[in-house]
């Protein structure tokens, strides 16, 4: 179909209800329409999706989409069936089907009715799928979250490696990678490893304005402080994250006697606690959750008002991904960090015990959060610069919005609080 004479907007609102387009999606969309390869960078919320699902439902042929996660997968199958009147409309395969299931499946791609094929990047390598897919009609291939192909991102996954040699098999088919990783380090890398390095590119900023971004000298009374942060926001939701389960149960009870409301969350729980844990703070019967990284994949609270940092993360990556879970509604949303180098070293030494390579890329991503929470400028513009965005500290969105504008120290000072 000539992209021209396909109204998207209309088709917009026909598929999803919606009247305008979010950001950059329309220009993603045409360039894709114009079976370019398509890069897009976007941070979570963006409306990164629907990029591909709307080429996907009005073209002919069917859609492959790389999703890492099963969760995510079936989240997406179901809402697009609820936009159409055809279950068939989209599909997953992977290795939880039955014969009579993968049946059906290939049966709806070969007849076209099925725009959208989810596709773990496993089950992608499998030869017989891939057989099958050479012999039907395929529009493009969406590769989602592309920054699992990077060593350098925060997610890495050895199989997407394999995708581009897959790909090529299908024929001169136009690929899209998506994903919310900003820094120019991995994007290269998706460009590289996709052999895409001459696909449209759209960036979407990554600035978050109503976010305010403040580092504190980590002390013996680290406990304390957080304590009365809480109590300044009585009644706000808001995240702790720490590095260890230990302290997650340890700062969870600290707050629980101290008064505060608060949950832990963490990968040692069993499923039916963390369910329970993440639901009563989504209904708000909790205020405070005390989390480690396993918490907030996919959590969409729009309103949580603070997110701490106990501990250092690991990279600015990880940083910008779990402040970000604060003030989704466009409120306030303080994100408070606690640093100490003794943190840094405990993971130095954590690190070392890992294969040579993956090492020195830890130290590398590291130092950079050494260098956000020891620095005396602006941290939303050091932040937007890790990630390749300039941003003008004097007049940009948020400019005032951290400690170190609104409460500057001199170079000197900031050491000397660190080293303390
Ligand atoms: P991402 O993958 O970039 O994190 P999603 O694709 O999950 O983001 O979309 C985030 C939210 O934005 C979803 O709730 C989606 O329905 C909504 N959304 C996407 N596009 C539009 C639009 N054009 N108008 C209104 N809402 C949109
Ligand atoms: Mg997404």
């Amino acid at each position: 179909m000539n992209p021209n004479e396909i109204n998207i907007h209309q088709e917009l609102k026909k598929f999803f209800g919606f009247s305008q387009f979010k950001g950059l999606q329309e220009d993603v969309i045409k360039s894709l329409l114009n079976k370019q390869n398509t890069f897009v960078i976007m941070p979570t919320g963006g409306g990164k999706s629907l990029c591909y699902q709307l080429p996907a439902l009005i073209q002919e042929g069917t859609a492959i989409v790389v999703s890492p996660l099963i969760a995510l997968m079936k989240n997406q199958v179901d809402a697009i069936r609820s936009l159409s009147s055809e279950a068939g409309v989209a599909h997953v395969l992977n290795s939880s089907l039955n014969k009579a299931e993968i049946t059906q499946v290939k049966k709806d791609i070969t007849s076209g009715l099925t725009k959208l094929l989810y596709v773990a990047p496993e089950s992608l390598t499998k030869e017989e799928n891939v057989n099958f897919l050479k012999s039907v009609s395929i529009s493009f291939v969406a590769i989602d979250e592309a920054h699992c192909i990077s060593e350098w991102g925060h997610d890495f996954r050895p199989e997407y490696r394999n995708l581009k040699s897959i790909i090529k098999q299908l024929g001169d088919v136009p690929i899209i990678g998506l994903t919310a990783t900003a820094t120019p380090k991995v994007q290269e890398d998706i460009l590289k490893n996709l052999d895409m390095c001459g696909a449209k590119t759209f960036k979407a900023s990554f600035n978050r304005p109503n976010l305010y971004y403040e580092v504190r000298t980590k002390t013996k009374n680290v406990e304390s402080d957080i304590i009365r942060f809480i109590r300044q926001h009585k009644g706000k939701s808001g995240i702790i994250y720490c590095l260890s389960r230990k302290k997650v149960e340890a700062i969870a009870e600290v707050l629980q006697v101290n008064g505060i409301s608060a949950v832990p969350y963490h990968a040692g729980l069993d499923a039916k606690t963390r369910a329970k844990h993440q639901d009563m703070f989504l209904m708000e019967d909790v205020d405070v959750v005390v989390a480690t990284i396993a918490f907030g994949m996919g959590i969409d609270k729009p309103d949580v008002r603070f997110v701490i940092h106990h501990d250092i993360p690991k990279s600015l990556e990880s940083y910008y991904q779990e402040t970000g879970r604060a003030g989704r509604d466009g409120g306030e949303g303080h994100c408070l960090a606690y640093y100490s180098y003794k943190d840094v070293e405990k993971l130095e030494k954590f690190m070392s015990g890992k294969p040579v390579a993956e090492q020195e890329i830890g130290f590398a991503l590291l130092q950079e959060v050494v260098a956000y929470a020891e620095t005396s400028m602006s941290r939303r513009k050091f932040l937007l610069h890790y990630f390749g965005e300039e941003f003008d500290s004097q007049t940009g969105e948020g400019a005032t919005m951290d400690d170190n504008v609104s409460n500057p120290k001199t170079k000197i000072e900031a050491q000397e609080q660190v080293l303390k």
